[in-house]
């Protein structure tokens, strides 16, 4: 039976091109999606743009655009990014989509319905930068730390506020009733600290006088919907909510991929605003860490920023979304730099995977013409029924690193074989035939069954893999039918690969 499967990323903030940073978290949750695919699930992938707010505002009015004509023109930016990286969402969502203000303001009026809505004046400090209030605890010399170069304003305004510190204790009991509901377990442990040192309530209104550039709330003249809280109601747009209730009820709860620095919106104020409308918290939450480069964090800012784009030209999809899932640990932070990228290139890839699909089927076609016969090598299944159990259980359990790890035990373990072996060597000896044959098709089986884990991560390698193996059928297989051994067909052709990752020398003479 197919279940719908429902995965979203956070949204991001238009001011720029994405950076390796915005690329990670769309990478690892399409490897999420394409593994939910694998698993024979009806998949649906949302990521998009967060587009209002006063900062987007403000930088359109500097650059003499209208806002909406300025995200407009940043958007290709994003979408040319993921295509060239393989990400392959549902829909990109943008948070000035019309469906989005639909269900944007249904939600509010849901949530007021249920009285959690009140009126209070706000006098405080409010950074642009970061959209946000800010206490005097929170500034540092007058200004916010995280942006110096602004002034804080000091604001005075009568908003509406939701009221979150109701839902410290239907928080609390939530998390205790679902322990996986925030990973990795350490992010949820901040969480809980968070919500046990007492919740306030939150600002959800703007007065258009300060803010134009947002969605008006019908039953509040000249007001938009503040802007963090608005755009989390993506997530609900996304299912169909408020525009299409059957869609919703089919899709929602959601599985969300988000960064660590946004797990108080998405682990605090996401799930009281949908206790607060009686809608189901979302299944899981998964804060990733950050790409790093020289200790410090990606961003357009720093003057960091490595361009995914660029480099998925140069390189090619999948050895980009091959590093970040398999050398920045997913949950964790990691460091990206040229070097460590191109060592993992000729070790992993093309010393690795490449080299043991080249020799496999170059020797079977050499020795056998086709798929060879022969009872299948012991240890080799038994190797591939561990990992096929192992990179399940990981990839079930959001753990994107330890999967890609446990497939390439796989990967390891043939090399070592074949050099240990020697099957040219047995190829001398008639004797030995049979025993070759079994080898042979026991390290095309383990390639076979090592892509099916991995494509996922490598979607595009893993697809000319399979049709070296000439196994295209197992693009059409899921679960079970696709990861048990044995599926590759004796007798059945060949065909000699073009190199799967050819070495960089030659790579980028290209
Ligand atoms: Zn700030």
């Amino acid at each position: 039976m197919t279940s719908s499967f429902y995965i979203t990323t956070a949204i991001d903030y238009v001011n720029g091109k994405p950076h390796l940073g915005h690329a990670y978290e769309k990478i690892g949750a399409d490897v999420i999606a394409r593994w939910r695919r694998v698993m024979g699930d009806d998949v649906f992938f949302l990521t998009g743009t967060d587009e209002h707010g006063s900062k987007v505002e403000k930088t359109a009015a500097a650059a003499g655009m209208q806002p909406k004509e300025y995200t407009d023109s940043l958007i290709p930016a994003f979408k040319d990014a993921w295509a060239a990286l393989d990400v392959q969402y549902d829909r990109f969502i943008r948070t000035t989509d019309p469906d989005h203000a639909a269900a944007a303001v249904a939600l509010l009026a849901r949530i007021r319905d249920a009285g959690y809505l009140l009126e209070k004046k706000y006098e405080g400090w409010y950074c642009d930068g970061c959209e946000g209030y800010k206490t005097d605890k929170d500034l540092i010399d007058g200004r916010c730390p995280d942006h110096k170069s602004l002034e804080p304003k000091w604001l005075e305004e009568t908003n509406l506020f939701f009221r979150l510190s109701a839902f410290e204790d239907q928080l609390l009991a939530h998390y205790e009733a679902h322990p996986d509901f925030v990973l990795p377990e350490f992010r949820k442990n901040e969480v809980l600290s968070l919500i046990r040192g007492g919740l306030k309530d939150v600002s959800v209104s703007r007065s258009s006088a300060s803010v134009a550039w947002g969605i008006s709330i019908p039953f509040r003249p000249d007001s938009v919907i503040y802007v963090w809280f608005e755009a989390l109601i993506n997530y609900l747009t996304g299912a169909g909510y408020g525009v299409d209730e059957e869609r919703f009820a089919y899709r929602w709860p959601a599985v969300h991929v988000l960064g660590k620095d946004v797990t108080r919106f998405h682990c605090v104020l996401w799930p009281a605003m949908l206790l607060a409308a009686g809608i189901p918290l979302p299944l899981q939450i998964f804060a990733h860490g950050w790409v790093l480069q020289s200790g410090e964090k990606m961003s357009k800012t720093s003057g960091t920023g490595v361009e995914p784009l660029a480099m998925a030209q140069r390189y090619g999809a999948d050895p980009v979304r091959f590093y970040l899932m398999s050398q920045v640990t997913w949950g964790k932070d990691g460091e990206f730099t040229w070097e460590r990228f191109e060592a993992t290139y000729t070790a992993f890839l093309a010393n690795g995977i490449g080299n043991l699909l080249s020799r496999s089927v170059s020797m079977a076609i050499k020795y056998f013409g086709c798929v060879p016969e022969g009872p299948a090598d012991p240890s080799l299944q038994a190797l591939c029924e561990e990992v096929v159990a192992e990179a399940t259980q990981a990839y079930d359990q959001l753990q994107i690193t330890d999967a890609v790890n446990s497939a390439w035990r796989l990967v390891r373990e043939c090399n070592e074989q074949i050099t240990v072996r020697q099957p040219w060597t047995m190829a001398k000896d008639d004797s030995q035939r049979e025993a070759l044959a079994s080898f042979l098709y026991a390290l095309l089986e383990s390639l076979r069954i090592s892509s099916a884990l991995l494509s996922p991560v490598m979607p595009g390698k893993c697809a000319a893999l399979q049709d070296a193996l000439g196994c295209e059928r197992d693009r059409e297989r899921t679960g079970a039918e696709l990861l048990t051994w044995g599926g590759l067909q004796t007798g059945a052709p060949l065909n000699k690969p073009m190199p799967l990752f050819p070495r960089l020398d030659t790579l980028l003479a290209e």
